[in-house]
């Protein structure tokens, strides 16, 4: 079993602080319940001092301002940090992968994958921070105008449990590259992985304060980021109720917000489909981590002709997935915490009162520990749109299954919930392919393929209740600077 080190202090100014509190909170290993580890618990003066370590990252100390020793490092010279912590996390993706799997239950797989994915932005990102231009614009005669591509300043970054080393790569990937200095506060239940890749950025070659990580809890910690003056700009990724509120305290100065809150994503499967392709992307994208995936397929809309026949077939894959401990590496991990799994039991059960047909069902090991949070993946079939099955973020493994007629009701229910992440769509139809893109309601739309997670190159956001803003690709460069229109008058 992996041995971490007992207790975990912040990260500011490129070193371990105790929190001004001295006060810890437990880390539990969801495959077994126990506390194995501790982390600190930040309040709000030391979120305050991170960002004061950002501000001097970014600034300096003097009145010139982007003067500290990141604000005006070159653009080549921030990719080449960037590409050397990627190498860096790379040659530690085992023992990264094992803290991560250890913290939030992932099995090793996934969790190597997403340390893989994380080294991944830092490799795109390192290699696009010089190449972020802005443009010259026709304007009046005996006028230049040219536009600048400018960091905010400091950001701060609400970082969710359920990918922890993907979102943090995405979103502080693209906030580096762009010349930010960044603040950090990881989920409670999954903070172990990020303490340890902020120390690689700093034998990377980051500056002191370039990168802060400030653990705690997120009504204290997180809610004192979001309200931090200091904060130029925040990305949060989490749940629409806790989004809500960052933006409001945010709003209180003026400071704006990208803001990822997961979906309750659609796939489409035609009669034309070829569904033995369809069927493992069906079952991994809503299996891949338990469930807990922001861009999970968690509804599987099918066309009737082909409804019993595709709902058999998910059933038999269903009926042979196995949850066990993180270690044994099987299709799924417990969920992250007790919290969690009571959440997707109470769906079940409103599923189970409510008469829904429970058409397979995966298993849970034997030898999984007691205390572990697990939960078998679950089918249900003949899900009604409007069920609150059918119409909200459940992040546990359970796909619900609804047949529809045509198209236009195929569309209608894509789009039927206050939801708008992404969607899958499986069908030969050309046509209606691009019709059926156009039309659907999300930020990402996949046609016969689906990339739950991962994607560092593609662009990534919601419409409605699953938020605003890009990240992923070169858009997130766009979202972490803003523009400087500068016009001269030369005759
Ligand atoms: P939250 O949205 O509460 O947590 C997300 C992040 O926000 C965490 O870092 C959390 O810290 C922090 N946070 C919590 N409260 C505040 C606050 N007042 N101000 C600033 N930051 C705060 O999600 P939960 O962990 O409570 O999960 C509940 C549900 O949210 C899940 O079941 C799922 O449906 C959804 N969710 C969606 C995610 C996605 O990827 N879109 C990711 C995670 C959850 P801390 O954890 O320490 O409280």
């Amino acid at each position: 079993m992996l041995q971490v080190a007992e207790r975990h202090a912040l990260f500011i100014d490129n070193d371990t602080v105790e929190p001004v509190s001295g006060e810890s909170l437990p880390v539990v290993d969801p495959s077994d319940g126990r506390v194995f580890a501790q982390i600190a618990r930040a309040a709000a003066a030391d979120v305050d001092r991170a960002v004061r370590a950002a501000r001097r990252a970014y600034d300096g100390a003097g009145t010139e301002p982007a003067a500290g020793p990141w604000g005006r490092a070159d653009a080549s010279e921030r990719g080449r940090v960037l590409r050397r912590w990627a190498d860096l996390i790379d040659a530690h993706r085992e023992a990264l992968a094992a803290i991560e799997s250890r913290d939030t239950g992932k099995p090793l797989t996934q969790a190597r994958a997403d340390a893989q994915a994380l080294a991944r932005y830092f490799e795109f990102y390192g290699g696009a921070a010089d190449k972020l231009h802005g443009q010259t614009i026709p304007y009046r005669h005996g006028y230049t105008v040219l536009t600048l591509r400018e960091p905010h300043g400091v950001t701060g970054h609400i970082i969710p449990w359920n990918y922890p080393m993907q979102i943090f790569g995405r979103s502080v990937g693209a906030a580096l590259a762009a010349g930010n200095a960044c603040v950090v506060k990881p989920a409670e239940d999954a903070c172990l992985s990020l303490l340890r890749v902020a120390q690689l950025g700093a034998e990377a070659g980051l500056p002191a304060g370039a990168l802060n990580v400030v653990t705690g809890l997120g009504g204290e910690a997180g809610q004192a980021l979001a309200e931090h003056r200091g904060i130029d700009h925040i990305s949060f990724t989490g749940s629409p109720d806790t989004g809500r509120r960052v933006a409001q305290a945010a709003a209180a100065h003026h400071c704006p917000v990208t803001l990822e809150l997961g979906g309750k994503s659609p796939q489409l499967v035609f009669a034309d489909a070829d569904i033995e392709a369809a069927l493992p992307v069906l079952v991994n994208a809503i299996v891949q981590n338990a469930g807990q995936t922001c861009s999970a397929g968690s509804r599987v809309l099918i066309e009737a002709s082909v409804y019993h026949q595709v709902v058999g077939m998910l059933a038999d894959r269903f009926n042979s997935l196995r949850a066990g401990p993180a270690h044994d590496d099987l299709d799924l991990g417990p969920l992250v915490s007790r919290r969690q799994q009571q959440r997707v039991w109470d769906f079940l059960s409103e599923a189970q009162a409510g008469g829904l047909d429970f058409a397979a069902q995966g298993v849970v090991v034997d030898d999984a520990p007691a205390e572990g949070f697990y939960q078998a993946p679950v089918l249900l079939a003949d899900v009604p749109p409007t069920h609150r099955l059918a119409q909200e973020e459940i992040f546990g493994p359970v796909l619900a299954a609804t047949r529809f007629e045509n198209e236009a009701q195929a569309v209608a229910l894509a789009n039927g919930t206050p939801y708008g992440l992404v969607a899958g769509l499986w069908t030969r139809d050309g046509a209606r392919q691009l019709r059926l893109a156009r039309q659907l309601r999300a930020g990402q739309v996949f046609v016969n393929n689906y990339g739950a997670g991962g994607g560092v190159e593609l662009p990534f956001g919601g419409i409605g209740r699953s938020g605003y803003g890009r990240e992923k690709g070169f858009e997130a460069l766009y979202a972490f600077t803003t523009l400087k229109t500068v016009a001269l008058r030369h005759g």
